[in-house]
Formats: C-alpha cells, structure tokens, sequence
C-alpha cells in the first residue's frame, strides 16, 4: 500500500477476502460480513465470511508451510520481521486511518498502537538469532545434557477488537522468530488491521501458508473444528475470560500448548504520599487510553480517605474536559465506544452504582446523536456491592472508593477473580514495594498509568490468564525444549 489520505481510499486499498497460502480470495461459500464504522453506526465495507472449509484449508497452508520455514535461517526469519517493521512506520498513518475507523479510538491513539503494534516486529527480529540451547555436564561425569529449542509448530491466533494491530504483532512477531507458522482469525468488528498487516508480511517476502488469516462472523463453529485438528499444534488467545475458559476446555482434548491473555479489573491505588499531580495524569492514561476499552484499564479507583475528595474533583475536572467525537477529528480524545450492547452495558453499570448510592462528579450518560459514545465519567462514593466494581466496565468510567490504612487496600485490590494489572502511586518506596509484592497481578505500573512495552512480559495471573507476550518471556511460548541425553562413549 502506498500512503493515501482519503478515508474511501485507505479502506479500498486493503485486501477485502481471505488470505490462505499466499493467495488474496473470498470465502468458498461466497458469503460476505460487514465492517462499521462504530462513530457513526454505519457500514465501511463488506469483507469475506469463511466457512470451516476455507479455515481447515488455512491450517493445511500452516502445516506445510511450517515442514520449512522451521528451517528458514533465523537471520532470514528476522529480516522478514525488520522489514515488516519498517513496512508498518512507513505506512503509520494509512493504518491509523483505517483502525480509527474500523475501531473509533482517535487517529492519534491508533497511531501509537500502531507504533507500538511495530515495535514487537522490532523487537522480535533482533531475537530471532539468540535462540539457543544448552549443553554441560551430566551431574555425575561422563555423559552430557544438550537441549535444542524448537518451533512448536503451526498455530491459531484470535484476537479481540480493542488493540487490533497490536494483539496480533505480539503473537506473530513471536511465533515468526521461532519458526512456527500461524491461522489469525481477528474480531469480526476489525478485520482490516489484520489483512492489512498480513499484505504488509506478503510484500516483506514472508513465504505463502507462513501466515493466513481468516475472517469469519461465526467464530466458534468456524474455530472448533482447527482446535480439534491434529495439525494444530498451539493456541493463543486474547480476549474476555468466559471465552478464553471454553477455549481452554476444548483445548484439553489434544493437551495443544494454550496461551491465554485474558480480561482484567485493575485497581488504582493512589497512597496518602502519593504525588497528586502524578496520580490524575496517570489516572486518565490508565482509564482513558482505548475509551477505557483496554485489558489493563484502571476499572477502580482506591484511593486514601485523606485525599478521595481532592483526587476525585481533579480526575472529573480533566476527564470532563477530554473532547468527545469521532476520532478522524481535530482534537478529539474520545471516540465511540466498539458497539451499543457495549454502550448499554456501561450504562447499566453506572445506573447500579448510582441506584446504590454512588455520586456522579461529571458524565453518567451516553451522548452524541450517531454512533456509540458515552460522556468521561467519575462516580464518587461507591459502595461495595456495586457492579462497576466487580466487572471489567470496558468504558470511560472511574469509580473512587476509599481505604483507610495499606492492608485494606491490598485487600480491596485482590478481591476479584482478575489478576491482569495494578497501578500503585505512592512516595514511600518501602511501603511501595511492600503492596506491590501483594498484589495479585501479573503486571504492576508504579507512579506511572501504562504498563505496554514490547520488551516487557505482559500477560496475568488467575482469570486473567497465563503465558506472557513480549520480551524473552513471548518467545518462549513458541518453543519446545527438546532434551538429548549424550552417551559420547
Ligand atoms: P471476546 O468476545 O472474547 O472475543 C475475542 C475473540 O474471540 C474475537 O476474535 C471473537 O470473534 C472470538 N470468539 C468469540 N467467541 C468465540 C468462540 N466461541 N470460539 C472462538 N473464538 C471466539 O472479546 P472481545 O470483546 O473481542 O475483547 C474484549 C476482551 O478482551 C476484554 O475482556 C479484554 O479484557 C480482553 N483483552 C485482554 C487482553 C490481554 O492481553 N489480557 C488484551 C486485550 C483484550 P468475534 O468477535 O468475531 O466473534
């Protein structure tokens, strides 16, 4: 793709059908699904439906491609990955058009994902040529112990709708240096990312059936029978946890290796000591990044009695500023929410936590006269049985509550089912390092509201999931240890 300005012509230039073994073509059955623009609740375009046919016809590609990309040079491997890299700055904007429009979150914040999306390219490409065994001494002489690292073989990937770029590059930058081959079925809602990434890759020189992806509306009759096939030899998922359990469960008949990137409920502890100012700014990084429609947004808000009521006012001052519009717009900081049953729920959780008493300090309803969006909103007050508390809200809203002493807001913080990520502001460092040691999350962001980094394990503990991306830990995932016991006479 070349760069094109125009919002018909950057959605036109990306491959519309199924992209298998190389080849760009639509859905056997013919069948079509449509892509809306959630900012205006209308149609983008129509893109191809497959059937089990077309998704056992990209796991056949997988398994073939994979007898010899496994024995692709590493270097080569990452070079493919650089170039892919390169190919995805080059092309930023054009992608941050049609992510904005496929997804709603500004053009600037899909610009980042895009960036950051790059980034695990990078990153991958540089640590496709340091995977390595071990070799030493069996314990008791003689003999020695060698282990090989190996590509586990062909893969499925499904990705969720709120970092469509980036749910993908953190699994295929992986898989790709290791040497495994790949099925992505993206969200129906953004399917665009994906084939555009995918064209990106072709053009990189990735061999045909090294990546296919499949689009589909019907995601679990379409997916079931590649996760009962014998050829598929991994699955990795992102998405919301009662999803992610059923795939686990079908997933047991063939013990396939499971990566699981599941839905969060992060607590934002904000400590007596707590730099105020630090504590808002990375309060509306960690509630108001994607809408609040991210894993790893701050869902609740647990702030010290002494210093809720100044926190508060402050976090609705700057949240009541943020423009809302579509995110193609000048200035725009707030974009739709994904869909209505997504807007309804947020409406649902705020009318229960009103109901039970919370006070709305700004927001508290839906706005606009198209498209799905909802005021920044703060809820003060919120008692303990409230909903907005318990659920992942996946909206623009910030309940506070108040703790009075640590061990009370550790123990709030760890009373939910998610264990994804934790935001800790406070001065004190021992008394810092003192939560974040009890916390029960798989990522923590001290005095700081993001935690994403390519470099970095991302990924968490109980209902949130296992497995990590990024870093040496993501490559892990792609790789079977396999051990030979060397009799050298
Ligand atoms: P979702 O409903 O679980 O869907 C995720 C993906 O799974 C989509 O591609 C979906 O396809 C597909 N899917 C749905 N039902 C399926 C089935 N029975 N079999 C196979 N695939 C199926 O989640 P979402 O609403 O898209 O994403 C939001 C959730 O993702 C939130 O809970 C969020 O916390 C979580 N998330 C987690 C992380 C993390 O790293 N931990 C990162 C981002 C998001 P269709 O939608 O096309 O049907």
């Amino acid at each position: 793709m070349s760069t094109v300005t125009s919002e018909a012509a950057v959605v036109e230039a990306v491959p519309h059908v199924l992209y298998i073994d190389g080849e760009w073509r639509p859905a056997s059955g013919g069948a079509v699904l449509t892509v809306e623009d959630p900012a205006t609740g209308e149609g983008l375009c129509e893109i191809a439906d497959a059937t089990v046919d077309d998704a056992l016809a990209a796991l056949g590609a997988a398994d073939v491609a994979f007898r010899s990309f496994r024995d692709m040079p590493a270097r080569d491997r990452g070079d493919i990955l650089r170039r892919a890299y390169e190919a995805m700055i080059e092309q930023a904007d054009d992608l941050a058009l049609i992510m904005t429009l496929e997804m709603g979150k500004p053009v600037a914040e899909s610009k980042a994902e895009v960036l950051y999306a790059a980034a695990y390219l990078r990153w991958y490409a540089e640590e496709a040529v340091r995977i390595n065994g071990r070799f030493g001494p069996h314990e008791n002489g003689g003999n020695y112990v060698l282990t090989m690292e190996q590509p586990v073989g062909p893969c499925l990937f499904i990705t969720p709708w709120n970092f469509p770029l980036a749910m993908g590059t953190r699994k295929i930058g992986p898989a790709v240096a290791a040497g495994c081959t790949v099925v992505v079925k993206p969200a129906q809602q953004t399917p665009l990312c994906m084939l555009a990434l995918a064209k990106i890759f072709e053009e990189a020189g990735l061999p045909a059936g090294v990546l296919n992806v499949v689009t589909a509306s019907k995601s679990g009759s379409t997916m079931a029978p590649l996760i009962s096939d014998p050829r598929l030899r991994k699955l990795s998922f992102t998405g919301s946890t009662e999803i992610g359990k059923r795939l686990i469960a079908q997933a047991a008949d063939q013990v396939l290796r499971v990566s699981m990137e599941l839905g969060g409920n992060a607590p934002f502890l904000v400590f007596e000591d707590a730099d105020l100012d630090k504590a808002v700014e990375g309060a509306l990084v960690a509630k108001m990044r994607n809408m609040g429609e991210a894993c790893t947004s701050a869902n609740r808000f647990h702030v010290h009695e002494s210093v809720a009521g100044e926190f508060s006012e402050r976090l609705a001052a700057a949240m009541g500023d943020l423009p809302v519009g579509r995110g193609t717009e000048d200035g725009v900081r707030v974009g739709p929410l994904i869909d209505e049953p997504s807007r309804e729920k947020v409406s649902e959780l705020v009318a229960d936590a009103v109901d039970k008493g919370a006070n709305v300090v700004t927001g508290g309803e839906p706005t606009g006269d198209r498209g799905y969006f909802y005021k920044p909103t703060v809820l003060a007050g919120v008692p303990q049985d409230a909903r907005v508390l318990t659920e992942e809200i996946f909206g623009p809203v910030a309940p506070v509550i108040t703790f009075a002493d640590d061990d009370e807001a550790i123990a709030a913080a760890n009373a939910t089912e998610y264990g994804l990520a934790a935001y800790v502001f406070a001065q004190d460092i021992g008394r810092a390092f003192h939560v974040i040691d009890r916390l029960e999350t798989g990522m923590i962001g001290f005095n700081q509201g993001m935690v994403s980094n390519a470099g970095a394990p991302f990924g968490g503990v109980k209902q949130s999931g296992f497995g990590r991306e990024g870093g040496p830990e993501g490559l892990k995932e792609y790789l079977s240890t396999k051990y030979v016991a060397m009799n050298v006479g």
